[in-house]
């Protein structure tokens, strides 16, 4: 099983990859409708906006908790130095 290399979800099923290519190694939600992956910004932001959601935090803490999270992640490690 994979896991979406920008936001981690696991693609479970075709329908959960960009343009529901199991070739591809990222989810829907982190692609354009091109099927290219969204930019560093882009999908921060949506991460962050389902975190206040999720989790009911303050935007300053889902931005905390969110750029740990994509610290970890392959698509934007190099966003880290
Ligand atoms: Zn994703």
């Amino acid at each position: 099983m994979k896991n979406c290399i920008s936001c981690n979800m696991p693609l479970n099923n075709k329908l959960d990859f960009a343009l529901n290519d199991e070739a591809k190694e990222y989810c829907i939600y982190c692609s354009r409708s091109d099927g290219s992956l969204k930019s560093f910004e882009e999908v921060k932001e949506s991460m962050i906006k389902y975190v206040i959601k999720t989790h009911d935090l303050t935007r300053k803490e889902a931005e905390e908790g969110v750029l740990i999270a994509m610290k970890k992640l392959p698509a934007w490690k190099n966003n880290f130095k």
